[in-house]
């Protein structure tokens, strides 16, 4: 599905509908020395491993594609709800 570059909605902090431009969420990189990957780390060492089950059979075959939107004039970003794709571009 192609998304449009700019959308035209609602900023709540200009109070007023305004252009925005569009993106894709990307989820951050992982760091390794974060207090949550540390723990796990510690959580898998020794006899026992993974602490919380993993699922392995997905039922979906997409994932959902986040909009990133930022106000053209006050420059506040919004997260619009992931739609599931196969294939998202920006046209
Ligand atoms: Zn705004």
């Amino acid at each position: 599905m192609k998304v449009p570059k700019i959308i035209r909605t609602f900023c709540p902090k200009c109070k007023t509908h305004t252009e925005f431009t569009v993106a894709f969420y990307k989820a951050g990189k992982r760091r390794g020395a974060r207090k949550g990957e540390r723990d796990q780390a510690q959580r898998k060492q020794g006899y026992g491993g993974q602490k919380f089950p993993m699922q392995h059979n997905q039922a979906k075959v997409t994932k959902k594609t986040t909009l990133l939107l930022q106000c053209k004039e006050c420059k506040h970003s919004l997260m619009r709800e992931g739609l599931r794709l196969k294939k998202a571009e920006l046209e």
